[in-house]
């Protein structure tokens, strides 16, 4: 089976690992969320951000849009896994656009995967010392490594954005040495 890296045949990928893609706003428990995050100021969460939980599922936010077709929303799950109403080139040019994000959320799939519960957890136990945000950082330093190995954001940039995103969860320097290491593997 294909593993991720950072040239990627980004279908292929998706459907090799049976990931399927969700409409943010049409799921009622990130609907729930995006309440929950909006008491702490978050208003992006539904319209920029994406959202990987579970080794099968990716959320993805409204800001998907194919700019061809006046912006209308893309169903990114039947563009990838069944006939979509985009030209293939098309396709190739949304996935592309998304290479960097698409790759974090791939990685995410791969690390619920991988550690069952313990990702999960992390997130849902996130305020409890230590064993949350650590772990936390680490998945997401993971994520993140992929925008930066493709030049997309700096290590200073991503140290800044866990630390801001997930509301300071370790000392910004224990941050950048998870997110070196994370980047050299
Ligand atoms: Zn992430």
């Amino acid at each position: 089976m294909m593993d991720l890296a950072p040239d990627v045949d980004l279908k292929a990928y998706a459907v090799g690992r049976g990931i399927r893609f969700r409409d943010k706003r049409l799921s009622a428990p990130m609907r729930a969320v995006a309440w929950v995050l909006g008491l702490f100021g978050n208003r992006r969460f539904l319209t920029h951000q994406w959202t990987t939980m579970t080794p099968r599922r990716v959320f993805y936010p409204d800001a998907l849009h194919d700019p061809r077709a006046d912006w209308k929303p893309i169903d990114l799950d039947r563009e990838v896994h069944g006939v979509g109403r985009l030209h293939p080139a098309d396709l190739k040019g949304v996935l592309e656009r998304h290479r960097p994000t698409l790759l974090h959320e791939f990685q995410h799939a791969a690390d619920a995967r991988r550690w069952p519960v313990l990702f999960q957890a992390s997130y849902v136990f996130g305020p409890l010392p230590i064993l949350g945000p650590s772990a936390r950082v680490r998945w997401e330093a993971r994520g993140y490594a992929w925008q930066i190995r493709l030049g997309r954001l700096s290590v200073d940039d991503v140290v800044g954005l866990i630390w801001s995103v997930y509301l300071w969860p370790l000392p910004k320097r224990w941050i950048r040495r998870i997110v070196e290491r994370e980047v050299a593997l």
